[in-house]
C-alpha cells in the first residue's frame, strides 16, 4: 500500500469521514488488521473560510501549499485535498509539491464516464457552483454538462453548508431543502446529482432520493484507495 496524504480540516466533520472510509476500504480489500497508511495534516478552518469570503485566495493558496509541503515531508506519496471548494487553488498546490494531487473532480469525472453520465446537477458551496473552476474541469476534461440551482437556492445551500453542516449540525428542514433542490435538478434534466461538498453526505444518503446521487467524498476516497492499493485493489464500493 502507498501512503495517502490528506489535507483536511475544511471542515473536520468531513475529514473524519475520509479517515473512516479509507480505513474501512482497506479493511474490506485486505482484511485482518490492515489499515490505511495515512499522513493527515488538519488546518484551522476559521481563518481560511474568512479568507474565502473576503476573496483572499492568494493567502489560502500560500497556507495550503505550506501544509501540502509538510504532508510531503512526512513521506506521504500522494495528496488528497479533502474539500471541493479549495480545489479552486488545486493547481498551486500541485505546483508546490512533487507528489501527485488526486483531484476530486477527476474522481467525479471518471465515475460519470463509467456510468455514461454527461448531464449532472451540482450541489455545493457558492464558490464551487459559481466560480467556474470546478464545472470547467468537468466540462473540459470529461465533456460533462453541469447544472446548478437558481441563485436563491445557491445562497441557502451555502448557508446550510457553512452555518450548519461544517459545524456539526444536521437539521431535518435543511435535509428537506436539499432534497427539493435535487428534485428540481432532476426535473430540469439532470441524470444524477453530484454532492459536490464533502459535508453534504453527512445529511443525505442515496436512499433519500430516487435520483442517482454522486457523493464527492466517497468518490474521492475510492480514487485514493485504487491509487494506494494498486493492483491489489478490487473495486472497493462504499455505497
Ligand atoms: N468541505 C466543503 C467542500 O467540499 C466546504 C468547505 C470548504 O470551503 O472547504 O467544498
Amino acid at each position: 500500500m502507498k501512503t495517502i496524504g490528506i489535507l483536511g480540516g475544511m471542515s473536520w466533520e468531513s475529514t473524519a469521514t475520509y479517515y473512516r472510509l479509507l480505513n474501512e476500504g482497506v479493511r474490506e480489500a485486505c482484511g485482518k488488521l490492515h489499515s490505511a497508511p495515512i499522513v493527515l495534516r488538519s488546518v484551522d478552518f476559521q481563518p481560511l473560510q474568512q479568507y474565502q469570503h473576503e476573496g483572499r485566495w492568494q493567502e489560502i493558496s500560500t497556507t495550503l501549499s505550506r501544509a501540502a509541503q509538510q504532508i510531503e515531508a512526512a513521506e506521504a506519496e500522494c495528496l488528497l485535498l479533502a474539500t471541493n471548494t479549495m480545489h479552486k487553488v488545486a493547481d498551486d498546490l500541485s505546483a508546490a509539491v512533487n507528489i501527485p494531487l488526486l483531484h476530486i473532480a477527476d474522481a467525479v469525472g471518471e465515475e460519470c464516464h463509467a456510468g455514461a453520465l454527461d448531464k449532472i446537477g451540482l450541489l455545493a458551496t457558492a464558490f464551487t457552483m459559481e466560480d467556474n473552476f470546478y464545472q470547467k474541469h468537468l466540462q473540459e476534461q470529461y465533456g460533462i454538462a453541469v447544472a446548478v440551482p437558481p441563485a436563491a437556492q445557491r445562497q441557502r445551500l451555502h448557508e446550510i453548508i457553512y452555518q450548519e453542516l461544517c459545524q456539526g449540525e444536521k437539521k431535518a428542514t435543511s435535509k428537506q431543502y436539499l432534497l427539493q433542490c435535487i428534485d428540481d435538478l432532476a426535473a430540469a434534466g439532470a441524470q444524477a446529482v453530484l454532492l459536490g461538498c464533502t459535508e453534504i453526505g453527512l445529511l443525505i444518503e442515496q436512499q433519500d432520493s430516487p435520483l442517482l446521487l454522486l457523493d464527492s467524498t466517497v468518490l474521492h476516497v475510492e480514487q485514493a484507495l485504487r491509487w494506494s492499493l494498486g493492483s491489489d485493489a478490487h473495486r472497493v464500493r462504499m455505497n
